[in-house]
């Protein structure tokens, strides 16, 4: 099952010893988001190596809910969340576990650092004391209020849970040292007040844990042996360890920092992406053009194209950023194997064959899938009158334009090779209809003149087929880095990254589409079904009026 061929990454190495001495025995992960926003790529990576480790050793991984940050937070976000992750392919541990499970302990345990004077309440406003707190050049001042008896900080402390004391007006934190050189040790806040209905605890509690504070405890709770985060974590893993040395928890669980997914052309920062949503810059946080796994999800992406592509970053302590072509090659992989293909014309132009009697109908069978038998077959509705593509056509062209052009001849992808006799313009000199002929006898045969056709291509019969929108997608930002050293990304936001096709005709197997992956629509890309044709009755499936999203091109063409 383990591809046993792959160098192991540091963190895999730090397990197998764990588990070779006896340490660890049963490895123990979590994934702890913050129900702050929709996951993205970024979190993507985190889920693939939380819930991976677990799956390669046997072991099990929760799903945390780091929700200590009610204002921020939202039930929404709680729901999107388990979404992705079942769809990512993983399963978590029981039940899920939420932060706020361990508000009563977290609390009980702060009156023992502040029994055991370790803990104190801090009047001092935010203003003071980030001028208290020194710089990494100089060391901070203690605080006036450090030195207060227990029963004095005890009474305070409850006079904060009671909610008798503004947001603001005093925090507690807890006593090491202010002139540490790690300015997380100086003396961090631990619990705040936020007189804030919690998504989960109502109105319990009015003071609420720092990030800090309850994540390694969560942690030891929960029995996690493996805490690993990102690398902006590693200045406060002397706190998380300060907190398991100095509180009676159950478990000493490991805090182990990797470096975090950067992905170019794409942002992977929740607060950004909301921002998006909130000015409408895109339609909603699932919206296709999104790196939010929910818009990869609806754009046609796979969970196997996105944890592959996760598998080929690997994981390091060294920053840096990924092509996201490298993300692309990974769903084009995936899709060129699993993708069912179909025919769909995007912009139509009649083509009426003269020798193809009127009333005849012929069925023609396609492979769904050229190299996969197992995949089946389609039946395609051959008629006089057919559309092709508005591209594949010209009056006149070079030897390199292997498409249709008048004396010239084309095959009909899985049916006819014609030739084209002439062309009908409107009074504007455009193109509406192309007078064409069939070869006889060449489904599946050459001609027997010998005169080839030299290119292939799409159509669908005029009279049979299925109307579809298409939505074609293009990147999000024009810039490479788009919140690069504080840029503001919004400047960077391509006004064209989203062009609707509408009109276009699919072949009558779409008439009964999947939806589970995209198709390749032959010659012109993979194309998934939106969740809009099923939402919206006014365009349902049974007003043939399908909407799909251009997953991804065939090739990469960005420029
Ligand atoms: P954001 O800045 O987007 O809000 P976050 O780190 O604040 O990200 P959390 O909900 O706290 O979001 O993240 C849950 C887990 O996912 C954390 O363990 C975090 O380290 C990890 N994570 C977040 N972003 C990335 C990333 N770009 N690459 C790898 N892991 C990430
Ligand atoms: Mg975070």
């Amino acid at each position: 099952m383990n591809d046993t061929t792959k160098p192991l990454n540091f963190i895999e190495k730090i397990i197998e010893e764990d588990l070779a001495s006896g340490k660890t025995k049963q490895v123990h992960t979590r994934f702890p988001p913050e129900p702050n926003g929709y996951l993205h790529i970024g979190h993507a990576k985190s889920i693939c190596l939380n819930f991976g480790l677990a799956k390669k050793y046997g072991g099990v991984c929760n799903l945390r809910f780091d929700d200590t940050n009610p204002e921020k937070e939202d039930v929404e976000y709680v729901e999107s969340i388990k979404r992705d992750v079942e769809w990512l392919g993983f399963k978590w541990e029981g039940d899920i576990h939420y932060t706020s499970d361990y508000f009563d302990q977290l609390h009980t345990w702060a009156v023992e650092l502040i029994k055991a004077d370790k803990a104190y309440v801090c009047h001092l406003s935010q203003e003071e004391t980030r001028e208290y707190r020194g710089s990494l050049k100089e060391a901070g001042k203690d605080s006036p209020f450090r030195n207060r008896s227990v029963e004095e900080n005890l009474e305070e402390f409850e006079k904060m849970r009671l909610g008798e004391y503004e947001e603001g007006a005093c925090a507690l934190r807890v006593k090491i040292d202010m002139a540490s050189p790690n300015m997380q040790m100086r003396d961090p806040i631990i619990y705040r007040i936020k007189k804030a209905t919690h998504h989960q605890t109502g109105d319990k509690w009015c003071i609420y844990p720092s990030y800090d504070y309850a994540h390694g405890q969560g942690d030891a709770i929960e029995g996690i042996t493996h805490s690993v985060c990102t690398l902006e974590f590693v200045e406060h893993r002397p706190l998380y360890e300060w907190f398991l040395e100095n509180l009676a928890v159950p478990a000493t669980p490991r805090q182990y920092e990797f470096s975090r997914l950067n992905v170019n052309y794409t942002i992977t920062s929740k607060r950004k992406l909301k921002q998006l949503v909130d000015e409408g810059v895109v339609k909603s946080w699932d919206d296709p053009r999104m790196p939010t796994i929910s818009g990869m999800r609806r754009r046609g992406y796979t969970p196997k194209s996105i944890r592959d592509f996760i598998d080929s970053t690997g994981v390091t302590k060294v920053d840096g950023v990924v092509d996201v072509s490298q993300l692309e090659f990974a769903v084009r992989e995936d899709l060129n194997i699993n993708s069912p293909r179909a025919m769909c014309v995007l912009n139509p132009l009649k083509v009426t064959l003269i020798n193809y009697p009127v009333e005849e109908t012929e069925y023609m069978t396609a492979p769904v899938h050229p190299q996969n038998e197992d995949m089946g077959t389609r039946t395609l509705i051959f008629t006089r009158e057919i559309f092709i593509d508005k591209e594949d056509f010209r009056e006149e062209a070079n030897k390199k334009y292997k498409r249709l052009v008048i004396g010239k001849r084309v095959r009909l992808r899985n049916a006819y090779i014609i030739e084209a006799d002439e062309c009908v313009k409107d009074e504007n000199g455009e193109i509406i209809e192309v007078i064409a002929r069939i070869i006889e006898n060449t489904v599946g045969k050459n001609p027997e003149d010998g005169i080839k056709a030299k290119g292939v291509i799409q159509w669908v019969s005029a009279e049979h087929n299925v109307d579809c929108e298409l939505r074609v997608y293009d990147r999000l930002f024009n810039d490479v880095a788009p919140d690069a050293g504080g840029k503001d990304f919004m400047e960077s936001v391509n006004p064209d990254s989203l062009q609707v096709l509408t009109g276009c005709k699919a072949e009558m197997a779409l008439q009964d589409p999947v939806s589970d992956v995209p198709y390749q629509f032959e010659r012109e890309g993979y194309y998934f079904l939106d969740a809009d044709t099923e939402n919206d009755p006014e365009k349902g499936i049974d007003n043939q009026k399908l909407i799909f999203n251009r997953t991804i091109s065939l090739r990469d063409t960005w420029k």
